[in-house]
Protein backbone atom coordinates (compact mmCIF):
# COMPACT_ATOMS: atom_id res chain seq x y z
CA UNK A 1 0.00 0.00 0.00
CA UNK A 2 0.95 3.41 -1.19
CA UNK A 3 1.90 5.62 2.00
CA UNK A 4 -0.34 8.76 3.30
CA UNK A 5 1.02 12.16 2.15
CA UNK A 6 -1.83 13.94 4.23
CA UNK A 7 -4.67 12.65 6.39
CA UNK A 8 -7.80 14.01 7.86
CA UNK A 9 -9.33 12.20 10.95
CA UNK A 10 -12.44 13.33 12.47
CA UNK A 11 -11.91 16.52 11.26
CA UNK A 12 -14.47 19.43 12.22
CA UNK A 13 -14.16 23.10 11.47
CA UNK A 14 -16.10 25.93 11.20
CA UNK A 15 -16.19 29.76 11.63
CA UNK A 16 -17.27 31.27 14.84
CA UNK A 17 -20.04 29.62 15.63
CA UNK A 18 -21.06 27.81 12.40
CA UNK A 19 -20.18 24.40 11.87
CA UNK A 20 -19.06 23.75 8.63
CA UNK A 21 -16.89 20.49 8.22
CA UNK A 22 -18.50 17.60 10.54
CA UNK A 23 -16.04 14.19 11.20
CA UNK A 24 -14.51 14.84 7.88
CA UNK A 25 -11.97 11.66 7.50
CA UNK A 26 -10.17 12.45 4.05
CA UNK A 27 -6.50 10.99 2.69
CA UNK A 28 -4.08 11.60 -0.23
CA UNK A 29 -1.42 9.52 -1.04
CA UNK A 30 1.69 9.55 -1.93
CA UNK A 31 2.17 10.75 -5.97
CA UNK A 32 -1.71 10.33 -6.21
CA UNK A 33 -4.56 12.90 -7.64
CA UNK A 34 -7.67 12.78 -5.58
CA UNK A 35 -10.57 15.16 -6.70
CA UNK A 36 -13.19 16.79 -4.11
CA UNK A 37 -16.36 17.73 -5.61
CA UNK A 38 -18.99 19.19 -4.17
CA UNK A 39 -21.76 21.83 -4.37
CA UNK A 40 -21.09 25.63 -3.30
CA UNK A 41 -20.47 26.07 0.21
CA UNK A 42 -20.35 22.12 0.97
CA UNK A 43 -16.83 22.90 2.71
CA UNK A 44 -14.30 21.97 -0.03
CA UNK A 45 -12.24 25.52 0.34
CA UNK A 46 -12.78 25.36 4.57
CA UNK A 47 -11.32 21.24 3.65
CA UNK A 48 -8.34 22.65 2.00
CA UNK A 49 -7.85 25.78 4.47
CA UNK A 50 -7.56 23.58 7.50
CA UNK A 51 -5.46 20.98 5.40
CA UNK A 52 -2.52 24.04 4.76
CA UNK A 53 -3.02 25.48 8.42
CA UNK A 54 -4.89 28.87 7.58
CA UNK A 55 -8.04 27.18 9.86
CA UNK A 56 -7.36 25.36 12.96
CA UNK A 57 -10.26 22.48 13.22
CA UNK A 58 -12.31 22.54 16.18
CA UNK A 59 -12.23 18.95 16.64
CA UNK A 60 -10.31 15.91 14.94
CA UNK A 61 -6.60 15.44 13.71
CA UNK A 62 -4.47 16.68 10.13
CA UNK A 63 -1.34 14.69 9.50
CA UNK A 64 1.37 15.00 7.04
CA UNK A 65 2.97 12.04 6.48
CA UNK A 66 3.57 10.69 9.94
CA UNK A 67 3.51 13.85 11.33
CA UNK A 68 0.74 15.47 13.23
CA UNK A 69 0.27 19.07 12.18
CA UNK A 70 -3.07 19.96 13.76
CA UNK A 71 -1.66 23.08 15.60
CA UNK A 72 1.15 23.16 12.99
CA UNK A 73 1.20 26.96 11.25
CA UNK A 74 0.75 27.49 7.09
CA UNK A 75 4.88 27.72 6.59
CA UNK A 76 5.90 24.98 8.69
CA UNK A 77 2.99 22.58 6.66
CA UNK A 78 4.67 24.19 3.44
CA UNK A 79 8.09 23.26 4.72
CA UNK A 80 6.68 19.77 5.18
CA UNK A 81 6.01 19.84 1.49
CA UNK A 82 2.52 21.13 1.23
CA UNK A 83 1.39 23.75 -1.29
CA UNK A 84 -2.13 25.56 -1.70
CA UNK A 85 -2.97 27.17 -5.05
CA UNK A 86 -5.43 29.59 -3.16
CA UNK A 87 -9.31 30.45 -4.85
CA UNK A 88 -8.43 33.90 -6.78
CA UNK A 89 -4.64 33.02 -7.31
CA UNK A 90 -2.78 34.59 -4.47
CA UNK A 91 -0.20 36.52 -5.99
CA UNK A 92 0.83 39.94 -5.72
CA UNK A 93 -0.89 42.25 -9.13
CA UNK A 94 1.09 45.05 -7.71
CA UNK A 95 4.06 43.66 -8.20
CA UNK A 96 6.25 42.22 -10.88
CA UNK A 97 5.93 38.67 -12.61
CA UNK A 98 9.58 38.28 -11.64
CA UNK A 99 9.22 39.73 -8.22
CA UNK A 100 6.51 37.71 -7.30
CA UNK A 101 8.21 34.30 -8.52
CA UNK A 102 11.15 35.14 -6.59
CA UNK A 103 8.36 35.59 -3.31
CA UNK A 104 7.01 31.96 -4.25
CA UNK A 105 10.91 30.42 -3.83
CA UNK A 106 10.87 28.93 -0.31
CA UNK A 107 13.27 30.78 1.89
CA UNK A 108 14.77 27.68 2.60
CA UNK A 109 15.79 27.00 -1.12
CA UNK A 110 19.54 27.58 -1.83
CA UNK A 111 19.49 27.71 -5.37
CA UNK A 112 17.58 31.37 -6.28
CA UNK A 113 16.34 30.22 -9.74
CA UNK A 114 13.16 30.13 -11.02
CA UNK A 115 13.66 28.74 -14.57
CA UNK A 116 11.51 25.58 -13.92
CA UNK A 117 8.93 27.79 -13.55
CA UNK A 118 9.36 29.42 -17.22
CA UNK A 119 9.83 25.72 -18.24
CA UNK A 120 6.39 24.97 -17.35
CA UNK A 121 4.93 27.93 -18.66
CA UNK A 122 6.88 29.64 -21.37
CA UNK A 123 4.16 32.08 -21.67
CA UNK A 124 5.71 34.10 -18.83
CA UNK A 125 9.41 34.25 -20.10
CA UNK A 126 8.91 37.80 -22.03
CA UNK A 127 6.50 38.95 -19.08
CA UNK A 128 9.05 38.86 -16.06
CA UNK A 129 8.50 42.58 -15.90
CA UNK A 130 5.45 43.16 -16.27
CA UNK A 131 3.11 43.92 -13.59
CA UNK A 132 0.96 40.32 -12.74
CA UNK A 133 -2.21 42.29 -12.76
CA UNK A 134 -1.55 43.44 -16.20
CA UNK A 135 -1.81 39.78 -17.34
CA UNK A 136 -3.95 38.02 -18.72
CA UNK A 137 -6.20 35.75 -16.50
CA UNK A 138 -4.76 32.79 -18.27
CA UNK A 139 -1.13 33.65 -17.59
CA UNK A 140 -1.68 35.14 -13.60
CA UNK A 141 -3.23 31.88 -12.94
CA UNK A 142 -0.15 30.32 -14.17
CA UNK A 143 2.20 32.51 -12.18
CA UNK A 144 -0.06 31.42 -9.24
CA UNK A 145 0.58 27.61 -10.32
CA UNK A 146 4.44 28.78 -10.53
CA UNK A 147 4.55 27.99 -7.24
CA UNK A 148 4.02 24.46 -7.15
CA UNK A 149 6.76 23.82 -9.29
CA UNK A 150 9.42 26.43 -7.38
CA UNK A 151 8.61 25.14 -3.76
CA UNK A 152 9.12 21.31 -5.07
CA UNK A 153 6.13 20.24 -3.12
CA UNK A 154 5.11 16.59 -2.18
CA UNK A 155 1.65 17.79 -2.04
CA UNK A 156 -0.38 20.47 -4.40
CA UNK A 157 -3.89 21.72 -2.85
CA UNK A 158 -5.91 23.14 -6.09
CA UNK A 159 -8.78 25.61 -5.02
CA UNK A 160 -10.74 25.48 -8.58
CA UNK A 161 -7.55 26.82 -10.74
CA UNK A 162 -10.07 26.69 -14.02
CA UNK A 163 -12.32 29.30 -12.65
CA UNK A 164 -13.06 32.00 -15.06
CA UNK A 165 -10.46 30.84 -17.97
CA UNK A 166 -11.13 30.26 -21.54
CA UNK A 167 -10.81 26.76 -22.58
CA UNK A 168 -7.45 26.91 -23.97
CA UNK A 169 -6.10 28.22 -21.53
CA UNK A 170 -7.91 25.74 -19.35
CA UNK A 171 -6.78 22.93 -21.73
CA UNK A 172 -2.58 24.33 -20.95
CA UNK A 173 -3.79 24.42 -17.18
CA UNK A 174 -4.82 20.98 -16.78
CA UNK A 175 -1.77 19.61 -18.87
CA UNK A 176 0.66 22.02 -16.56
CA UNK A 177 -1.62 19.58 -13.71
CA UNK A 178 -0.84 16.13 -15.22
CA UNK A 179 2.99 16.58 -15.82
CA UNK A 180 2.92 17.41 -12.11
CA UNK A 181 1.16 14.59 -11.11
CA UNK A 182 3.50 12.73 -13.32
CA UNK A 183 6.52 13.88 -11.98
CA UNK A 184 4.91 12.09 -8.43
CA UNK A 185 3.39 15.20 -6.85
CA UNK A 186 0.39 14.59 -5.08
CA UNK A 187 -2.58 16.85 -5.79
CA UNK A 188 -5.77 17.25 -4.71
CA UNK A 189 -8.10 19.11 -6.65
CA UNK A 190 -11.15 21.26 -6.08
CA UNK A 191 -12.45 21.88 -9.73
CA UNK A 192 -15.45 22.86 -11.47
CA UNK A 193 -14.88 20.74 -14.47
CA UNK A 194 -16.05 17.73 -12.57
CA UNK A 195 -15.32 15.52 -15.74
CA UNK A 196 -11.64 16.42 -16.02
CA UNK A 197 -11.05 15.89 -12.49
CA UNK A 198 -12.54 12.46 -12.02
CA UNK A 199 -10.42 11.75 -15.68
CA UNK A 200 -7.23 12.18 -13.81
CA UNK A 201 -8.08 11.30 -10.37
CA UNK A 202 -7.27 8.17 -8.81
CA UNK A 203 -10.21 8.60 -6.16
CA UNK A 204 -12.67 11.11 -5.20
CA UNK A 205 -14.05 12.42 -2.16
CA UNK A 206 -17.87 14.47 -2.28
CA UNK A 207 -18.47 16.24 0.24
CA UNK A 208 -22.21 17.18 1.08
CA UNK A 209 -23.04 19.83 3.50
CA UNK A 210 -19.27 19.63 5.43
CA UNK A 211 -20.00 15.89 5.72
CA UNK A 212 -18.22 13.23 3.43
CA UNK A 213 -20.94 11.39 1.36
CA UNK A 214 -18.85 9.32 -1.10
CA UNK A 215 -14.89 8.20 -0.97
CA UNK A 216 -14.28 5.84 -3.64
CA UNK A 217 -12.76 5.30 -7.00
CA UNK A 218 -14.34 7.56 -9.79
CA UNK A 219 -15.36 4.54 -11.65
CA UNK A 220 -17.35 3.90 -8.87
CA UNK A 221 -19.18 6.99 -8.39
CA UNK A 222 -22.59 7.21 -10.05
CA UNK A 223 -22.34 10.72 -12.20
CA UNK A 224 -26.37 10.96 -13.18
CA UNK A 225 -27.10 10.87 -9.49
CA UNK A 226 -23.87 13.21 -8.55
CA UNK A 227 -24.98 15.57 -10.80
CA UNK A 228 -28.79 15.91 -9.84
CA UNK A 229 -28.41 15.06 -6.06
CA UNK A 230 -25.24 17.37 -5.05
CA UNK A 231 -23.89 19.26 -8.20
CA UNK A 232 -26.68 20.60 -9.67
CA UNK A 233 -24.87 24.30 -9.84
CA UNK A 234 -21.96 21.66 -12.24
CA UNK A 235 -24.68 21.49 -14.81
CA UNK A 236 -23.59 24.89 -16.13
CA UNK A 237 -19.82 23.69 -16.27
CA UNK A 238 -18.98 23.40 -20.54
CA UNK A 239 -17.64 19.66 -19.73
CA UNK A 240 -20.69 18.42 -17.67
CA UNK A 241 -23.32 20.48 -19.99
CA UNK A 242 -21.83 17.89 -22.77
CA UNK A 243 -22.34 14.64 -21.16
CA UNK A 244 -26.38 15.43 -20.51
P1 LIG B 1 -17.58 27.26 -3.23
O1 LIG B 1 -17.62 26.30 -4.35
O2 LIG B 1 -18.73 28.22 -3.27
O3 LIG B 1 -16.26 27.92 -3.01
P2 LIG B 1 -17.00 25.53 -0.97
O4 LIG B 1 -17.45 24.12 -1.02
O5 LIG B 1 -15.58 25.82 -1.21
O6 LIG B 1 -17.92 26.39 -1.92
P3 LIG B 1 -16.61 26.94 1.50
O7 LIG B 1 -16.02 28.14 0.83
O8 LIG B 1 -15.71 26.06 2.27
O9 LIG B 1 -17.43 26.06 0.46
O10 LIG B 1 -17.78 27.48 2.43
C1 LIG B 1 -18.54 26.61 3.28
C2 LIG B 1 -19.48 27.48 4.12
O11 LIG B 1 -18.69 28.28 5.00
C3 LIG B 1 -20.34 28.43 3.32
O12 LIG B 1 -21.62 28.45 3.92
C4 LIG B 1 -19.65 29.75 3.49
O13 LIG B 1 -20.60 30.82 3.44
C5 LIG B 1 -19.03 29.65 4.86
N1 LIG B 1 -17.79 30.42 4.96
C6 LIG B 1 -16.72 30.31 4.15
N2 LIG B 1 -15.73 31.15 4.54
C7 LIG B 1 -16.21 31.82 5.63
C8 LIG B 1 -15.66 32.82 6.49
N3 LIG B 1 -14.43 33.30 6.32
N4 LIG B 1 -16.44 33.25 7.51
C9 LIG B 1 -17.68 32.76 7.69
N5 LIG B 1 -18.25 31.81 6.92
C10 LIG B 1 -17.53 31.35 5.89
Amino acid sequence: MSDVRLRLEGVSAGYGRTTVLRDVDLEVHTGSVVALLGSNGAGKTTLLSVASGLLRPSAGRVLIGETEVTRAAPNARARAGVCLIPEGRGIFRGMTVRENLLLQLPPWEKDKSFDVALEAFPALENRLGELAGRLSGGQQQMLALSRAYLAKPSLVMLDEVSMGLAPVVVEQIFESLHILASNGTALLVVEQYVERALQMSDHVYLLNRGQVVFSGRPDELDENEVMRGYLGHELDSPDVAATT
